[in-house]
């Protein structure tokens, strides 16, 4: 039935899933659209939301809505439409995880977490956020490697994660731009072993500042410390890319920064912007690259991956915005390439939408992902009724 298919399919989750089938109008959907993290995603108002407590809740449900007898083929043109799948929500495009009239399927019940009998390993429900994972470890004196800010997902993050850090010690050096503070550079240093003032951070720890604070905390802390820092339900645009860590590409970066992009966009009402550097050192790219596809097993020196964080208020801003980011993306990118210090590496948690992080891994891994993909998803189901993320080329 044309028009009517998510209807249809809202009341055929609703007859299996009872009250796991979320509906507008209830306090649950409203909930769950606040939880998005950008102004665009919460704004997508899909029919009706499902939410599974087990694996096998999700495979019914993905079996309802995809295949021969799926209820989101249109009748008519014989069309699937798509659906959607989250976990954290955190991903800032208005479509990676929520769908506009259609099923979006939110993953945040599937939140167990198990630590094996030796300590080892940890098992992780894809709905988790990493606050929830941080806040069980720490009493048990255990971590994993995970998001820095409490309420980002499991599910996403995982996809194509390398973040982790130094043994002890971490650094990100931000540019950042705010109207209440004009152009700012902010540092983060953190030490992961117990020291007060480690040595290696003395040099920066003594320049002159605007403002600066220390302390000693756990990890559920500091992903709750820095989710108080944001600003949720603002419009987002996140790009990056990816250099080498020597002092001219850091002036390159600055120079387009300050002297182009600032002045274009300074007058964007409520306008912020990051332009966040974290390192990628050789001892963490070069570890497991026998079992990973992000392709960088072939790199030596030491890397940086930069993201762009921009947030305003107004939709009519958008275009401007966009133009602007992606324009200080191509400008940075092409002064990289002219000293010699881009790297082809896309960050895919931190890619815009015309980036092409999996490209970017080289075509031996496409292939490699291309067999997994052809292996799980045969019907490309996940390839084309889920517009949500990036997708390997089939
Ligand atoms: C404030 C903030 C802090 C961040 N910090 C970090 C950081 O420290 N390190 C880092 O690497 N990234 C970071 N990110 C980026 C973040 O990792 C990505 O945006 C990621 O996609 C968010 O995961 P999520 O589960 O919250 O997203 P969602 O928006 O729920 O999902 C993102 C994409 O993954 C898909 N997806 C989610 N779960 C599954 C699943 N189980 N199976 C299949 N597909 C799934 C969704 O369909 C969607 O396309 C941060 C983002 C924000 C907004």
């Amino acid at each position: 039935m044309k028009g009517n298919y998510t209807a249809t399919c809202c009341a055929s989750l609703q007859a299996i899933f009872g009250n796991k089938t979320i509906l507008p109008s209830t306090p649950a959907y409203q909930s769950s659209l606040t939880s998005y993290f950008s102004a665009q995603a919460a704004a997508i108002h899909p029919a009706c939301i499902v939410a599974p407590e087990s694996a096998a809740d999700v495979a019914s449900a993905v079996q309802l809505l995809t295949g021969e007898s799926s209820c989101l083929q249109d009748e008519i043109d014989g069309n699937y439409r798509p659906f959607a799948v989250r976990s954290g929500g955190h991903a800032t495009q208005a479509d990676a995880a929520n769908i506009d009239g259609g099923v979006t399927i939110d993953l945040r019940r599937l939140n167990s977490i198990e630590v094996s009998p030796d300590r080892s390993t940890v098992a992780i429900g894809a709905g988790n956020t990493w606050d929830h994972v941080y806040s069980h470890l720490d009493p048990a004196n255990l971590c994993v490697n995970g998001g820095r800010t409490a309420d980002v997902g499991v599910g996403g993050l995982v996809i194509n994660s390398v973040d982790a850090y130094d043994e002890y010690a971490a650094l990100t050096l931000t540019w950042g731009y705010s109207p209440e503070v004009g152009a700012i550079v902010s540092s983060n240093m953190e030490y992961t072993k117990e020291t007060e003032n480690p040595p290696v951070f003395a040099g920066l720890a003594g320049l002159p500042k605007l403002f600066g604070e220390s302390q000693m905390s756990n990890m559920t802390q500091l992903a709750i410390d820095l989710r108080n820092q944001q600003v949720r339900g603002q419009r987002q645009f996140w790009a990056t890319h990816t250099f080498a860590s020597t002092e001219a590409a850091l002036n390159v970066t600055h120079s387009h920064f300050h002297d182009e992009f600032l002045p274009t966009i300074q007058s964007v009402p409520d306008i912020v912007v990051g332009y966040t550097m974290e390192p990628l050192p050789p001892a963490l790219y070069a570890k497991h690259t026998d079992q990973n596809v992000l392709g960088l097993d072939n790199r030596s020196g030491s890397l940086v991956i930069s993201l762009l964080t921009v947030s305003w208020t107004e939709s009519t801003d958008d275009e401007r915005v966009q133009n602007a980011g992606r324009a200080l993306i191509e400008a940075i990118d092409k002064g990289l390439k002219e000293i010699g210090a881009h790297d082809p590496f896309v960050y895919l948690n931190y890619a815009a939408p015309w980036q092409d992080p999996i490209a970017s891994y080289g075509p031996g891994n496409v292939e490699k992902l291309r067999k997994v993909a052809d292996e799980v998803d045969p019907h490309e189901v996940f390839a084309r009724q889920v517009p949500g993320g990036f997708k390997i080329q089939r």
